[in-house]
């Protein structure tokens, strides 16, 4: 019996290790794809740097070219400021930041960074300049310090420890067993959705961008892990310039401007006072939340 539990049991860790490459070969060939969808132009000259203001000029975009996504949408980003982007799901929000990343390029209009438009200077650079805290981290299998570190290779455990303490998640990891040295991911320690957008937060931090995209977890946080996070993300963003996808209005209150987004489309933009002024859909949003019905929300908007 002995004797054939060990190859069987060798064969299921095989197996399990042989699916995890799988999986990962699976995960870098969805971001070799994506790279494929664009290419630097031929000399094509890194960005430079300077007043790091990002602008959407009439941009216009379709995954496919049977269906419009964004339809002539432009706003500013000036640097160091936040502009928050709300509306329900699919309504496009997500897509603003692949465009900005330059997963993929627009149809129509362009997109500008420190006045450059960025088909026209090196991916790296667009991408060396923006730091990205999704909504869905993904964590490798390797240890806590490694998935930080990532952030910028070869930084000190000093330096790791730093940032984990101003993401709000050293006192977690030091009270592991081993510490900075645990391991991470699929077949180590299980982070909740906080605690892995604690991590993004601490990887962008020390990688240091100008230019900053959050997109929130739409997945409910425990209130005091919130209120962390958000405070943590602002002081992140002070001095960035920054984009926020926003699934709770109460992040967006002190962005530079709101744009309420439906089908591609910007349908109200401004400040929160001067939205609520209006009393468009953003003030119709805000009151919901604000309500008793307020936890029911995110299902109610489909947000
Ligand atoms: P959510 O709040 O749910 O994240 P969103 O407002 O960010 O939604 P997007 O992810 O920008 O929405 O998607 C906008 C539309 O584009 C959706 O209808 C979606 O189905 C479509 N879409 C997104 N990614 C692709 C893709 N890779 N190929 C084709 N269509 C896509």
């Amino acid at each position: 019996m002995i004797q054939l539990y060990i190859p069987l049991n060798f064969l299921g860790v095989l197996y399990r290790e042989i699916k995890q490459s799988l999986t990962d070969l699976d995960k870098m060939f969805t971001l070799m794809e994506r790279e494929r969808e664009v290419a630097d132009k031929p000399g094509a000259q890194p960005l430079r740097g300077g007043d790091w203001t990002v602008r959407f000029e009439h941009v216009t975009f379709a995954y496919e070219p049977a269906r419009t996504i964004l339809h002539d949408v432009s706003f500013e980003i000036p640097a160091g400021k936040t502009v928050a982007v709300v509306g329900p799901s699919g309504s496009g929000k997500s897509t603003l930041a692949r465009l900005l990343y330059r997963f993929y390029d627009v149809q129509q209009g362009r997109i500008t960074i420190a006045g450059q438009d960025v088909r026209e200077v090196t991916q790296a650079s667009v991408r060396q300049a923006i730091g990205i805290v999704p909504q869905d981290t993904v964590l490798f299998n390797d240890t806590v310090e490694y998935n930080i570190a990532y952030g910028r290779p070869g930084a000190s455990r000093d330096e790791v420890v730093e940032v984990a303490r101003a993401s709000r998640i050293h006192d977690f990891i030091a009270s592991t067993p081993k510490g900075y040295d645990t391991m991470v991911g699929e077949r180590g320690l299980k982070l909740s959705g906080g605690e892995k957008q604690r991590v993004a937060i601490a990887r962008t931090l020390l990688k240091d961008p100008p230019i900053l995209i959050f997109d929130e977890a739409t997945s409910a946080l425990d209130s005091a892990n919130e209120r962390a996070i958000q405070a943590e993300l602002k002081s992140a963003a002070q001095y960035k310039t920054t984009l926020v996808i926003a699934h709770r209005l109460s992040t967006v209150v002190d962005a530079h401007e709101i744009l309420v987004m439906e089908a591609g489309r910007i349908i109200e933009r401004g400040t929160h006072q001067a939205l609520l002024a209006r009393n468009g859909r953003y003030a119709e949003m805000w009151a919901l939340q604000q309500s008793a019905e307020g936890e029911r929300f995110t299902e109610v908007m489909g947000m």
